[in-house]
């Protein structure tokens, strides 16, 4: 929100000064004529226009047709196009690409251009747009186009006009044409709205939901000179040719390849976990798509859909938009590598031992499991970490050989830095050491500990380059027990294994990492018996170690009614009437069918009304 102390700044420096510029630009002399009536002044041509040229994002619609109407007939050249607020109706359709493609001029050429802008290329603009959102096609300034352009939503274009010239290049355009794309945030241009690491944190949860399904490499850098992609927070009129308009309308726009700036508008109140203000993760999972060369969907359910309907809790890719990542970087499996490793506290300081955790405040819920693991001693305790805290699993009904585990909720939540001193916090993998049962190996970034359950203390720590003598991975985001002589450690689609008593940390093949077509994400794995545990938000499944084959029973369980860890929820509030319609039906069929798997709007839906657990033995 710094729109405002800057805007005061201005006044404060110019004063009185600033005033007269203003109307003179406002005043200026135009030709044109509306309805008969010849105009000579921009801000006459504005108010003469009625509904087309004044401000209709603030607008409630419901009464506001009345009154100021749309000329029946008009004719302005184009260049004075640009005197009207992106707010309006022409502003809007001069920068999402609608007026340059009527008029047949590229959007630069608008600017300078004599080219007569009369009722029939508005409506031949008008018509494009309700085409495309399948609106009534009638070229008029209906009610519920006037309503889908007072949304929200990107700034980048719907349509563009390319000049045949352009087109010969159009094979090569939009695309990178490397592996690895390096990012960089700008210090001086980031936001008040919310926390540091939460923009990244929420940035690079972005970024891997692409890498899910692309084969490249995101890397944070420190200097911008290092960066292919560039992420800053501004104010209006800001040094491009597209300057924000304030609160609502446009809420961020980004370059295609191979230029690489994402702007978000700081006029926005940005949030996250929320309904309230601007879901700041879902704009820059969308602007992110531009940047990797998508263009706007017209599905509406696409992450590359422009208008934002609004707070959603599970954001996911839809389909259309995995064919578009695939198209620009090529179907594969990549990975983020942030500055300081991923432990999210934004201090670039990489793993480090754990910040201190207010041992008074333990957490009321578990926001998501970042890594768990089985001591392999009588009861079979499984340890659950996340964030600075681990949770106790016990075995259920130990005495009856039943030994799926459930959250011993006498032992508490407790600090990593007490039960595992040396530890860092926000892991991303433990697996058990099968060459000893009293330690476990512990992952984060590029670091590895071991860590000695006797001792408590951790006996040895290094870079994943120590233990692989050649190839290692980047970052290990997954590991688990194989089986009783063998580890497997995952990253990307590659599955690297390990076996007991050999000095052997093998290479691994591409491909390898049998979990990499799991439909989730946050994989972390757990070894009980011969399953290992996927957890992915407040939701588990059962697979089996060996071919990472899931178990039917076991297929999409929520974590707080068979585990009965607290898990956080993020509420069904904000879900349309029309998708918990949908959910209640996908309720149904998943309380029938154990295997059936939810769409991922319904998960947080049904994981709030679904209350059986289950107690179908593993063997
Ligand atoms: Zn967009
Ligand atoms: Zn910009």
């Amino acid at each position: 929100m710094r729109g405002v102390l800057f805007t005061l700044l201005v006044v404060v420096l110019c004063g009185v000064n600033c005033m007269p510029a203003k109307a003179n630009k406002r005043g200026r002399a135009v030709e044109a004529t509306v309805n008969g009536r010849t105009i000579t002044s921009q801000d006459g041509l504005e108010r003469a226009m009625g509904n087309f040229g004044r401000d209709i994002v603030r607008d409630d619609f419901s009464d506001s047709v009345t009154g100021e109407d749309v000329p029946n007939s008009f004719r302005f050249k184009a260049k004075e196009l640009k005197n009207f607020q992106g707010t309006s109706v022409l502003g809007m359709l001069k920068q999402y690409g609608y007026l340059e493609v009527a008029l047949g001029i590229s959007e630069e050429e608008i600017d300078e251009s004599d080219s007569i802008v009369d009722e029939s290329i508005i409506r031949q603009s008008l018509k494009a747009f309700q085409k495309r959102y399948r609106l009534e096609v009638t070229g008029d300034l209906t009610d519920e186009t006037k309503q889908l352009l007072a949304t929200d939503r990107c700034g980048v274009k719907d349509v563009e006009y390319e000049s045949s010239r352009a087109k010969r290049y159009v094979t090569s355009k939009n695309k990178w044409d490397k592996t690895e794309l390096t990012y960089w945030y700008n210090p001086e241009k980031m936001t008040g709205d919310l926390p540091i690491e939460t923009i990244k944190r929420e940035t690079e949860e972005s970024f891997q939901m692409w890498a899910d399904h692309a084969g490249v490499t995101f890397r944070e850098v420190a200097e911008e000179r290092q960066a292919d992609l560039t992420l800053s927070f501004e104010d209006g009129d800001h040094g491009d040719n597209w300057p924000f308009s304030g609160p609502g309308g446009v809420l961020a726009h980004a370059a295609y390849p191979t230029k690489g700036w994402l702007h978000f508008d700081d006029a926005e109140d940005f949030t996250s976990g929320t309904s309230d203000g601007i879901q700041f993760k879902q704009v820059v999972l969308h602007e992110l798509g531009h940047n990797l060369g998508l263009k706007h969907s017209d599905v509406k359910s696409a992450t590359m859909f422009p208008y934002y309907f609004g707070y959603t809790a599970e954001l996911a890719l839809d389909q259309d938009d995995i064919l578009g990542i695939e198209d620009r970087l090529g179907k594969g499996k990549g990975t983020v590598i942030p500055l300081d490793g991923g432990d999210g506290d934004g201090d670039g300081d990489g793993p480090g031992p754990t910040e201190e955790a207010d041992i008074n405040n333990p957490p009321r819920c578990l926001e998501k499991i970042d890594a768990a693991f089985r001591y392999d001693k009588n009861p079979g305790y499984v340890y659950v970490f996340s964030g600075q805290w681990y949770y106790r699993l016990k075995p259920y009904d130990y005495e009856n050989n039943n030994k799926l585990p459930w959250y011993d909720s006498e032992a508490g939540p407790k600090r990593i830095q007490d039960g595992f001193p040396g530890l860092p916090s926000n892991l991303d993998a433990v697996v058990e050491n099968i060459n000893n049962a009293n330690q476990l190996y512990a992952f984060k970034g590029d670091k590895y500990f071991l860590f000695d359950t006797q001792s408590t203390s951790v006996v040895e720590q290094g870079t994943l380059a120590d233990l692989w003598p050649s190839d290692p991975p980047s970052k290990i985001e997954g590991a688990f027990r194989r089986s009783n002589s063998e580890m497997g450690f995952l990253s990307g689609d590659k599955m690297w294994k390990y076996k007991s008593n050999s000095d052997e940390w093998a290479v691994a093949e591409p491909n390898s990492n049998y979990f990499a077509s799991y439909p989730y994400q946050s994989i972390s794995l757990g070894f009980y018996n011969r399953w290992t545990w996927i957890f992915q938000g407040n939701w588990y499944s059962v697979v089996r170690n060996y071919d990472g084959k899931v178990s039917a029973p076991y297929t999409y369980r929520p974590i707080i009614n068979d585990i009965g860890l607290p898990m956080c929820s993020e509420g069904v509030g904000s879900l349309t009437t029309e998708t918990k319609k949908k959910c209640k039906k996908e309720l149904k069929k998943y309380k029938k069918k154990r295997s059936y798997k939810p769409s991922p709007e319904c998960l947080e839906f049904i994981a709030e009304n679904y209350s059986d657990s289950i107690d179908v033995e593993l063997d």
